[in-house]
């Protein structure tokens, strides 16, 4: 990992203050960050990725005393979870207070929160003295990064990065809301629904029937890379694979490619996870013409990672 000193975390808490971005790692992916607390700020995040308004930030949090400032929070099955998942890669989506710009929240009443477990990031938070803002640091709809070099790749006008290294989890953060009988799951994440089920039931409630816990986020094409891909089925085996990458979960590829790349060569789906958006970044700039991947086993973290990779594969479905 590279050397990360207080002394480069200081002058990116310096940037942030002064209402400028930077690039930070989490132990899920990067995150583009700005002061949650300014406005304009904010508004660079969303020109610099080129992300829609409707799409909602994520609000990163040091402590439990920004918690209270930032939301309307008097339930205490926050604090459960909180107790069992922070600092790690959840977050929870809650009513927001009068704090919260609403451009972070795009315009809604409610605001999504998550303590990182990196330590870079918590120490960047902590010297801000700020909550940071921060979706991950990639072009609207392209692979999020892992490492500092994905984030340099796709984003030019970041004002700084903080180079930590790749990140140990590798998928975004599982992100809950909270409804009377229990939690709804928003996005999958490595926090599956039976950890969660430690702490509190799952809400008989579905998001599809529910208008007002609607996550603006589900959008169908998301972590596309450059190249087609395409999630092994009986129709690949009928393509022309001479040039084409098989990215594999574990099997050799039963068809010609031109190279195989694992996601985990014993089929750990935590592993895969790690890997996930770090081989889609090296195979879009390979020479290869697609990619095929393997499906993983829907189950735990499996689910996530499938959700990821059929946002990734959507925009080349054929119709
Ligand atoms: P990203 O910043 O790319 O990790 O994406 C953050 C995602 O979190 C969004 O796309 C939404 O799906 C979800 N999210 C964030 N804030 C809210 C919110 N207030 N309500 C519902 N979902 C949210
Ligand atoms: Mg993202």
């Amino acid at each position: 990992m590279p050397e990360i000193n207080l002394e480069d975390i200081q002058k990116a808490a310096n940037l942030i203050r002064a209402g400028k971005l930077v690039a930070f790692p989490t132990e899920t992916v990067y995150g583009l960050g700005a002061n949650a607390l300014d406005p304009k700020a904010v508004a660079e995040i969303f020109k610099t990725k080129e992300r829609p308004s409707f799409d909602p930030l994520i609000v990163h949090i040091h402590s439990l005393a920004q918690l209270d400032l930032l939301t309307k929070n008097t339930d205490s099955r926050v604090y459960r979870l909180a107790e069992k998942f922070w600092p790690g890669p959840l977050t929870i989506v809650l009513s927001k207070s009068k704090v919260v710009p609403d451009i972070v929240t795009s315009g809604l009443p409610t605001v999504g929160i998550r303590m990182p477990r990196n330590e870079i990031a918590l120490e960047l938070i902590r010297q801000s003295g700020c909550p940071i803002a921060a979706p991950s640091a990639n072009k609207f709809g392209r692979i999020s990064p892992t490492k500092a070099q994905h984030v340099e790749k796709q984003l030019k006008n970041v004002d700084y990065i903080l180079d930590g290294g790749q990140t140990t989890v590798g998928i975004e953060s599982t992100v809950i809301t909270l409804h009377v009988d229990g939690f709804v799951i928003l996005r999958q994440g490595i926090i599956t629904k039976e950890d969660l089920e430690s702490v509190l039931p799952q809400s008989l409630q579905s998001i599809e029937n529910d208008e007002q816990i609607s996550s603006p986020g589900h959008i169908k094409s998301h972590y596309s890379p450059t190249k087609p891909i395409y999630i092994l089925n009986e129709d690949s085996k009928r393509m022309n694979t001479k040039n084409a990458a098989f990215l594999s979960f574990g099997s050799s590829a039963e068809f010609d490619v031109k190279t195989t790349e694992f996601l985990s060569s014993s089929g750990n789906l935590t592993e895969a996870a790690v890997n996930l958006f770090e081989k889609l970044h090296s195979l879009e700039e390979s020479d290869c013409d697609f990619i095929i991947a393997e499906p993983v086993p829907e189950e735990g973290i499996g689910i996530a990672i499938m959700d990821r990779l059929r946002k990734a594969a959507h925009k080349y479905l054929k119709s």
